[in-house]
This record gives C-alpha cells, sequence and structure tokens, in this order.
C-alpha cells in the first residue's frame, strides 16, 4: 500500500487515523533516513490516543514511554544503538504485550526485534512524503486498506 502526504500536517493526521486502526500491543516498524517523518507520524499517533503534551525524539535515552488510560505507547529510536542485545537492558521483554511498540531505525535492533504487525517506510517525494505500508497482520490490513480509501 502507498500513500502520498503533501506536508507536515497529512503526516500528523495520517498518524491520527493509523492510532485508530492499530491494535492496543502493535508492533510497528518505521523505516526511512534522517529526516524522513518517522517521528512526525509518531506524534500523529500519539495525538489520536489523544496525548496533549509534548512528543520528543528519544535520540539519547533511546525509547519514551507515553501512558495512557490503559495502554503504554514506546516510541523507540534505535539511531544510537550500539548493540542491540542494549534492547535486554531498557527492558523491551517486558515491554512486550504490554503496550504499543514503535520502532524508529528497526534495521539497527536487527535480530532483538519482535516480529512487526505493520512496516512503514517513508522516503522524500517531491515536497512531500511517500508511505510504503506493510502490514503483516491480516485485520490491520484490511483495516488499513478500508481508510486509505477514504484517506
Ligand atoms: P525523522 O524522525 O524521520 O528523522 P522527523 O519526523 O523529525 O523525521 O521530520 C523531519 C522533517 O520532515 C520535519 O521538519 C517535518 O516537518 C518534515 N515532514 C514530516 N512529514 C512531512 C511530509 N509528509 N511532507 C513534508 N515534510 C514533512
Ligand atoms: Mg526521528
Amino acid at each position: 500500500m502507498r500513500l502520498h502526504l503533501p506536508d507536515e500536517e497529512a503526516q500528523v493526521r495520517f498518524g491520527v487515523t493509523l492510532a485508530s486502526l492499530l491494535p492496543p500491543c502493535a508492533i510497528v516498524f518505521l523505516e526511512g533516513d534522517l529526516g524522513a517523518g518517522k517521528t512526525t507520524l509518531v506524534r500523529g499517533i500519539l495525538r489520536g490516543l489523544g496525548w496533549r503534551g509534548n512528543v520528543k525524539s528519544p535520540t539519547y535515552t533511546i525509547v519514551e514511554p507515553y501512558e495512557f488510560d490503559g495502554i503504554t505507547l514506546y516510541h523507540f529510536d534505535l539511531y544510537r544503538l550500539a548493540d542491540p542485545e542494549e534492547l535486554d537492558y531498557l527492558g523491551l521483554r517486558e515491554m512486550l504485550g504490554q503496550g504499543m511498540l514503535l520502532f524508529e531505525w528497526p534495521e539497527r535492533g536487527a535480530g532483538c526485534l519482535p516480529d512487526p504487525d505493520c512496516v512503514i517506510r517513508i522516503s522524500h517525494s517531491r515536497e512531500g512524503r511517500e508511505l510504503t505500508i506493510e502490514a503483516i497482520n491480516k485485520e490491520l490490513r484490511g483495516r488499513l486498506e478500508t481508510a486509505l480509501q477514504e484517506f
């Protein structure tokens, strides 16, 4: 599935839509170069879940948790991960099944990450961004296909 998002506002808006489609313990990989718009998409997902506070990129902390009524969202940025085994020390194992897990730079955690429900690849396209969405989770794929027709 492909989608062109012309500006930052559209990127956030698509994140809001994604938030309504993802299951509570979804695992999502966000791929794309620095500046692709991965964190912007996470901001949209958080907004869709009702987060009203700041969203900072966990560049140095690697992971930032966001607590909601009933669920926690864990936002990972693995860009500065020295070794995938560090994920153990960060408590990844304990987070599994406890909330939504979003990974920027999943390539850097290769071999130590759970299987994703969805992989979103973002690249520059004209002034905006092109998203290639691969939904491995079948139910999610169905819901995404419907939502994309209206987006
Ligand atoms: P990443 O986390 O992938 O490094 P960011 O989310 O920090 O990237 O975004 C980098 C820049 O790209 C920001 O200035 C943001 O406003 C811009 N941006 C995000 N999505 C889009 C889009 N669809 N079209 C144009 N600019 C975008
Ligand atoms: Mg980022």
